[in-house]
């Protein structure tokens, strides 16, 4: 599992090359619907790390296994194979069926790496479920977005991450929020209420109120809470087919967006425009988004006979 995370995080061309082999071979195997995508976002300090550290707790007696990838603010790719994983101390040390890895938060143009994408996919093809920790708000959630089937949004009451987060304007993102540190009393029900209103202002996915739940990681209240919406969540997609929509439409704007960064709106333009890229990612269901998204590349630079800066 490592060796394949590192592959995934290699630059070189050689080793670029074996990861998309063993990605495309990953995306054509996989069982659908597979393991549950489930991004946990949020300020720092919110909780999110002491709510997974719950979380796994509350999976594992249930003979779940969990996959933990931790998109690491403060490092950006370099090139390499990363070697450090997040030295916290966490749950599930010692545990086979726990696995936590931490991966560099941005390309060198600044979207949320490939790698972090190509790890989630492999770890998808072994565990019950992953969960991909990021900070911040903006770009980020739309980022993690794009990869979660189920996006979880963790405030700290009384914290003002409400308000940013309201500002930022990427309400509608997040299928189900939690507002941590229930045991503040108060001000957590403050937040709870408040998010509630706000939230009532807002444009959701049709058919799905994401709830807004309590919780207090440190002392366990609210997990099963969480674990139970999470479930709801995926069953939700499940039913109505959307699931496969949702994967169907992070895939398009991964390829779009990656494609954008590295080659400008020229770039788009060279494909025929967006409407034209995203009909292309559409129809080819095949092999992996990472084979597409090289080719398409490859496409774009023999078009605009130029490298990308
Ligand atoms: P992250 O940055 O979002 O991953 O936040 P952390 O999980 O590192 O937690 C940030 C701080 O909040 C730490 O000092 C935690 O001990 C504390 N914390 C986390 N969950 C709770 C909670 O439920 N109640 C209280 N009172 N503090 C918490």
């Amino acid at each position: 599992m490592p060796e394949a995370l590192n592959l995934a995080d290699d630059q070189r061309p050689a080793r670029r090359a074996a990861a998309l082999t063993l990605l495309d071979a990953l995306e054509r195997e996989a069982p659908f619907p597979g393991a549950a995508r489930i991004g946990i976002t949020g300020a720092p300090g919110a909780g999110k790390s002491t709510l997974l550290d719950a979380l796994v707790r509350a999976l594992r007696p249930r003979d779940e296994t969990v996959a933990i990838v931790a998109v690491d603010p403060s490092s950006q790719r370099s090139g390499g194979a990363l070697l450090g994983d997040r030295v916290r101390v966490r749950s599930g040390a010692g545990d086979p069926g726990v696995f936590v890895r931490s991966m560099a938060a941005r390309d060198r143009l600044g979207g949320l790496s490939d790698a972090t994408r190509a790890g989630v996919e492999i770890l998808a093809a072994v565990f019950d479920r992953v969960f991909v920790e990021t900070v911040g708000v903006g770009q980020s959630e739309s980022d993690v977005a794009a990869l979660a089937d189920t996006l979880v949004y963790v405030l700290s009451p009384g914290s003002g991450d409400l308000l940013q987060f309201m500002k930022a304007g990427v309400l509608e993102l997040p299928d189900v929020f939690v507002v941590n540190k229930a045991d503040l009393g108060a001000t957590a029900e403050r937040t709870v209420a408040e998010l509630g209103s706000g939230l009532s202002l807002g444009e959701h996915e049709v058919d799905w109120t994401p709830p807004v739940l309590s919780a207090s990681a440190r002392d366990g209240t609210g997990v099963e809470e969480l674990v139970k919406a999470l479930d709801a969540h995926r069953a939700h997609l499940l039913e109505n087919g959307a699931l496969r929509a949702r994967r169907q439409r992070g895939r398009e704007t991964h390829v779009t967006e990656a494609l954008e960064r590295r080659y400008g709106s020229f770039g788009i333009d060279a494909l025929g425009g967006r409407a034209a890229l995203a009909a292309r990612v559409r129809e080819s269901r095949s092999g992996s988004a990472f084979a597409l998204l090289a080719s398409l590349g490859r496409e774009i630079e023999e078009k605009l006979a130029c490298r990308p800066t």
